[in-house]
């Protein structure tokens, strides 16, 4: 309601509201100093005299505001100017305020002057008006009494009242400012403009104004009771204004400070939220002021930060959901390529194996019927002999060709296969053990060729069942027995097999071969990838790149492991562990 009436104040007049309770202020101080006047003038104060007294009274009451609003331009639309032209300004600046106009930055800077000095202005205009109240009736007294004693006794009831009606002025207007100049100062920073370092009276200077306060009003009080032979019911309204006059400005001036350290606190509260609200203080003390600066440039500091954060953070996102688009999109490509190739390859091979099978099956019945019939013939002469041993050599090399061309084409329908899903799995439980011993045997004849070589196997009793393609995994072992005895020249191959302590089955192929350089470890379990010697194995049959391909991917269809360890020139150990079969008896158990 309050914050209405003065709207509608600045709206009709150019006189400041802040000035209202300034120019009551001034009302009640001079009729208050009237009353003091006559009181000790005439004496005694006898019923007659009380016509004066209120009229006096009543006159400076109507007489003090009405000079008050003149001065400050109430009447500006009667054509009368105001003397004071701040007034006039601060209303213009608060109408501009209500109405969002663009204040221009000279105005704000200007409006913040005259906000932050608005309440000294009061006060020397408060002390204006006490010196010409107190002056004059300084002169009446001492005129009626003719005695220096009295005048000095009453003269100096008045000025202490002086002091306080000043002091008064000041503090009111700050307080009624302080919401104006914490506006300013908002716009002020909202223009990107650096707030003024401009402020009213320091706290500290504050603090000793209030204790000036309450000592003056205890001297006030002790004139009254000591001088003016008060009756109990002047006594009793004479405390109460005194104490009011003492609560009202010391809480005025508390409820300021307390006010600041709100906004301080509500700002900050917001910062750690992550929110960016600058601190606008409408305070008037110099500490205050110079903390807000600072905590403002921090704050800036910290809000730019946190921007420079959050637009990296959100650049590198961007990048890394393109890049994550990218890389999707390229597997896509390529999980696209896989599907075409293994299709190609498994169409390829299988166009491939078919004749190759009829090449093969002849070049073995040629070499057969050559051998039988053709070299016995040509026995005696040592050309023909030659040239049919020739031809038998060659015989050999298609055969032995052949049989590896097969050997890929197998490889790589297997691992087409498999790598597309097409591969059919006959997965059931099985004994290890036994299945292993049979790939053993299957590969015996192999071993038979090399008396150099000496294969054993140790196989302890009980492994448990494992749940698999049978044939996939005999073809597993097969392939790495194959290994082995493609690579070792002399000293033995030995089949391991042991449970671990999880349970799971391991099996291992040992060899004194000569091993796998430590940067191959890893690679040989790569499609086509084969260590390269200088000792080229020529006398053996050719490698295909595919076989420890395969057996990774027959392992990993399990759940199951396969690595090698080896030392280079020494040996190697082909390792592979797969889960056992457990059965719905034993899970229970
Ligand atoms: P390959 O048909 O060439 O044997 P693999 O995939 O079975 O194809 O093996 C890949 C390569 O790993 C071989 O070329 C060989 O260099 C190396 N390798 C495999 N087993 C052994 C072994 N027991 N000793 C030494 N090297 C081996």
């Amino acid at each position: 309601m309050i914050k209405n009436l003065f709207r509608f104040i600045a709206k009709k007049t150019s006189y400041c509201f802040a000035t209202v309770p300034f120019v009551v202020l001034s009302g009640y101080f001079a009729a208050s100093y009237a009353f003091f006047v006559i009181y000790f003038s005439i004496d005694p104060f006898e019923p007659e005299e009380l016509n004066a007294f209120t009229t006096t009274l009543i006159a400076m009451l109507l007489i003090v505001p009405f000079i008050h609003a003149l001065l400050l331009g109430a009447f500006e639309n009667l054509k009368i100017p105001a003397l004071f032209k701040f007034a006039r300004k601060i209303n213009n600046f608060y109408k501009n305020l209500d109405g969002h106009n663009n204040l221009k930055d000279d105005d704000l800077l200007e409006s913040l002057q005259l906000l932050v000095r608005f309440p000294q202005y009061h006060m020397l205009v408060a002390i204006l008006i006490a010196i010409t109240v107190i002056l004059p009736s300084i002169i009446v007294e001492y005129l009626f009494s003719r005695s220096l004693y009295h005048l000095v006794i009453t003269s100096s009831g008045g000025m202490i009242a002086g002091i306080l009606f000043c002091y008064f002025c000041y503090v009111i207007t700050e307080t009624l400012t302080s919401g104006l100049r914490g506006e300013c100062r908002q716009m002020i920073s909202r223009q990107n403009m650096q707030n003024p370092n401009i402020y009213g009276i320091s706290i500290r200077e504050k603090i000793v104004f209030i204790i000036i306060i309450v000592f003056l009003s205890m001297a006030m009080l002790v004139y009254f009771l000591s001088f003016c032979n008060p009756t109990l019911i002047s006594t009793l309204g004479f405390l109460a204004t005194t104490f009011l006059t003492v609560i009202v400005l010391t809480s005025l001036y508390f409820r300021s400070i307390n006010n600041a350290f709100t906004r301080i606190l509500i700002t900050t509260r917001e910062l750690s939220r992550g929110g960016g609200e600058l601190l606008y203080l409408g305070n008037n003390e110099k500490e205050l002021i110079e903390f807000a600066e600072n905590f403002n440039v921090s704050v800036r500091e910290s809000i730019e930060l946190r921007h420079n954060l959050e637009q990296k953070v959100e650049s590198r996102t961007e990048d890394l959901v393109k890049k994550a688009a990218e890389l999707e999109e390229a597997n896509r490509r390529l999980k696209e390529l896989d599907r075409l190739k293994s299709g190609f390859l498994s169409s390829v091979s299988h166009e491939l194996r078919t004749p190759l099978t009829s090449v093969l099956g002849f070049a073995r019945l040629i070499r057969k019927d050559f051998t039988k019939i053709f070299i016995p013939l040509a026995q005696g002469e040592t050309k023909r002999e030659k040239k049919a041993g020739r031809i038998n050599e060659n015989l050999g090399i298609i055969v032995r060709e052949g049989e590896r061309l097969t050997r890929l084409i197998n490889d790589v329908l297997d691992l087409a296969k498999i790598e597309s899903g097409r591969m059919e799995w006959r997965d059931e439980p099985f004994a290890s053990g036994e299945a292993i011993e049979h790939a053993v045997q299957a590969v015996s004849g192999q071993f038979a060729q090399n008396p150099d070589v000496e294969l054993s196997i140790n196989i302890p009793e009980g492994l448990p069942l494992i749940k698999a393609d049978r044939d996939r995994f005999m073809q597993l072992i097969i392939n790495l027995l194959n290994n082995a005895a493609k690579f070792t020249e002399r000293g033995n191959v030995c089949v391991d097999a042991a449970v671990r302590n999880d349970g799971w089955v391991e099996i291992s192929v040992n060899d004194t071969g000569p091993g796998i350089p430590p940067e191959d470890i890893y690679k040989v379990f790569d499609k086509f990838h084969q260590v390269t010697r200088n000792d080229t194995l020529k006398d053996k049959p050719g490698g295909t790149g595919l076989g420890l391909a395969i057996c990774r991917q027959i392992v990993e269809r399990y759940k199951g492991k396969i690595w090698v360890e080896s030392v280079f020139g020494k040996g190697s150990r082909f390792v592979f562990v797969l889960p056992p079969f457990i059965t719905k008896n034993e899970m229970e158990v």
